[in-house]
């Protein structure tokens, strides 16, 4: 039974100086009830909180950990860079080198621009495809989240579905009105929208595997209809990968589907933990970012030499061990057998979704392939699980509308130790 006396405290004191106590909506716990935890370290497949509490966890703070935490690779190459000083806000090797692997191993990358952050990668993306086609609308999907860029918070998921603020206060009905949304896997939908509003799209972008209404997968035929449409309309396809990208594949859903956008987001792993984003494409539209072109954008610590050598560090590392995908698509694989293994033993049939290291249990039995699908889900149910696996010692994200990331470092042994907080959390939810 894990209890958290200074957790608690904590929070009641951060109240008062951060907006709901935290620096980002989802921390709050407000989706599952309870407390959230403060944490003091992590390594490896743990978490360890303020009051010395130790949590098995699947969040790898938001997906950069794929190796799990404090990876030696990436912690060694940020403490050889320090001491050449935390920042030059003038050009380095080390931005090339990077840019280059990043050209390697991504298939729709030909130029690439650093950034501090997925929002900025997406917001700069869609600027960018806009300055290109020199079209106004964009084309999202319902429970897509792509960072918190005003024109991306209309039917917005993740913390903005938790929060029930899909459309954000604050986003002026002007920018809303050139966002235009469908619902995901709903070829038909999006053709219908571009249909009536010809040569006026500039952007469809769209998680090629969705994370932030829990876990979609795209159905067959869906990325490569948007492709066939995009190629056909001049109509500019962005996947963001900020969560798929090198945790998918070393390439990313665009790798693992085989299907090529024009433009991609990074974020995430791309920085090993470090605050880190990117965007790139196609030369011919990179070539419109400033300077080489007129699309202005631009960062005082993009390509921070701290972030730049966290990231380089770890996607070197990936591209040297593909390994590393074929056992995190075992050990899920194991897990989620185990989970449905759980469940029929308790009689349930709730759906879970999953690809590679990602995976989302859905208290519903409908199969989940959109966000009015994912709704069915009961979230009161999930809370209960959520709080029952915490007691547990197992950290899941706090929300039905995440995807879990699952990282190099959950062994069998911990597979085995997380199936049996799972069927006992399962019992536990069902029974209240
Ligand atoms: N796009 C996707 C697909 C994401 O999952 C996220 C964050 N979860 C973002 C963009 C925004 O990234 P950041 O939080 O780094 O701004």
């Amino acid at each position: 039974m894990k209890i958290a006396p200074i957790s608690e405290e904590l929070f009641q004191r951060a109240q008062h100086s951060i907006p709901g106590g935290v620096n980002s909506p989802v921390r709050a716990f407000r989706a599952v009830g309870g407390n959230p935890r403060f944490m003091v370290s992590a390594k490896g497949p743990y978490m360890y909180d303020e009051d010395g509490n130790r949590y098995m966890e699947f969040i790898n703070s938001w997906g950069p950990m794929i190796l799990g935490h404090a990876a030696e690779i990436v912690q060694e190459a940020v403490q050889r860079a320090i001491p050449n000083s935390l920042s030059f806000g003038a050009p380095t090797r080390k931005e090339i080198e990077i840019a280059e692997l990043i050209v390697d191993m991504v298939p729709s990358i030909e130029k690439v621009r650093m950034v501090n952050s997925g929002t900025e990668a997406t917001m700069s993306a869609v600027r960018v495809a806009r300055g290109y086609t020199g079209r106004n609308k964009m084309i999202k999907f319902e429970g897509c989240y792509h960072g918190h860029g005003d024109s991306f918070l209309i039917a917005a998921g993740s913390g903005a579905i938790t929060l029930g603020v899909p459309d954000s206060p604050g986003v002026t009905k002007g920018v809303a009105a050139d966002t235009l949304t469908a619902p995901f896997n709903n070829l038909e939908a999006v053709k219908t929208l571009v249909e009536a509003n010809k040569d006026q799209v500039a952007a469809i972008i769209l998680e090629p595997v969705a994370g932030n209404m829990g876990l979609v997968l795209p159905e067959a035929g869906f990325l490569q209809g948007l492709r066939d449409l995009c190629t056909k309309e001049g109509i500019v396809l962005i996947f963001d990968e900020v969560m798929t990208g090198f945790r998918l594949a070393p390439g990313g859903a665009q790798q693992l589907f085989g299907v090529t956008p024009d433009m991609t987001t990074l974020g995430k792993i791309i920085g090993g933990g470090m605050p880190v984003g990117a965007y790139g494409g196609k030369k011919e539209i990179m070539n419109f970012v400033a300077p080489a072109g007129p699309v202005y954008q631009a960062g005082t610590l993009s390509g921070n030499p701290i972030a730049m050598s966290a990231g380089m560090a770890m996607l070197q590392y990936l591209q040297a061990h593909p390994e590393v995908y074929t056992n995190l698509e075992r050990t899920t694989t194991n897990m989620v057998n185990g989970m449905k293994q759980n469940m029929q033993e308790l009689g349930m049939n709730f759906t879970i979704n999953h690809v590679g290291s990602m995976f989302s249990i859905f208290f519903t039995e409908q199969p989940v392939t959109d966000f009015e699908s994912a709704k069915t889900s009961d979230t009161a149910m999930f809370g209960r699980y959520f709080n029952a696996m915490l007691q547990r010692g197992v950290y899941l994200a706090p929300s039905q509308y995440e995807s879990l990331f699952v990282s190099t470092a959950i062994t069998d042994e911990l597979v085995q130790e997380y199936l049996k907080a799972n069927s006992e959390a399962l019992k536990e939810a069902l029974l209240r």
